[in-house]
């Protein structure tokens, strides 16, 4: 599956928001949304261009999809299944995304973004209830036990993936054994546990003209 490999610094500039795509660096003196890089530093102030409501619903459809490191195709997809299952379309999209893989998997701390967790995943390092998973867009279910492949237990990176996971909080729909480095997917999300920056509603509008 094709995916965006610009720079993720872009999107965020593009939007005139943090998306928080690249871990830690999001945090810190180094986003590009911060102090001297900041967008709007040495703008001639003048009128703003008014954005249209279509404008605003193409935003904030972008701003999930972005997040979540999803192409349009893939994500119409997803909008397709959200319609089909019960309940409310806005917060069945929502509640699909995180329950991709890659998204759980930095969710317990195995991955700093959710683009490492889509690479993590790629490279075949994750086990789902025992078994190999390498697809990111796989969506984990209640019961499901997130682990690494053995022989992944012996780079680097799971070492030091094993220090920095020390104290890490998840998702109350998730559960953490930092000993073992296993994830446990306790139930399925509920809207509550979506980033509250994301609104489904506006992306069902969007898609519904
Ligand atoms: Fe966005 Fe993170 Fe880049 Fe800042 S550092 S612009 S939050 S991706």
């Amino acid at each position: 599956m094709a995916r965006y490999t610009g720079p993720s610094c872009h999107l965020c500039r593009y939007l005139g928001e943090k998306l928080f795509l690249k871990g830690q660096r999001c945090l810190g003196p180094k986003c590009a949304l911060e102090g001297r890089s900041a967008p709007t530093r040495g703008r001639p102030k003048g009128r703003r261009r008014r954005i249209s409501e279509r404008g605003l619903q193409l935003r904030q459809k972008q701003k999930v999809r972005f997040s979540y490191g999803v192409l349009e195709r893939q994500f119409r997809r997803f909008f397709a299944m959200a319609k089909k299952t019960s309940g409310i379309a806005g917060d069945n999209i929502l509640i699909l995304m995180e329950r991709r893989l890659d998204n759980v998997v930095c969710s317990l701390g195995f991955a700093d973004s959710r683009a490492q967790g889509r690479q993590i995943v790629g490279h075949g390092h994750i086990r789902v209830n025992g078994h190999k998973v390498d697809i990111p867009s796989y969506l984990v279910e209640a019961g499901d036990v997130i682990s690494w492949r053995e022989a992944s237990v012996r780079t680097a990176y799971y070492k030091r993936r094993v220090e920095e996971i020390k104290g890490k909080t998840t998702p109350r729909w998730l559960s953490l054994d930092e000993q073992g480095m296993k994830g446990n997917v306790l139930a399925l999300p509920s809207i509550e546990d979506i980033d509250t920056r994301f609104d489904g509603t506006v992306v069902v509008e969007y898609y519904s003209r």
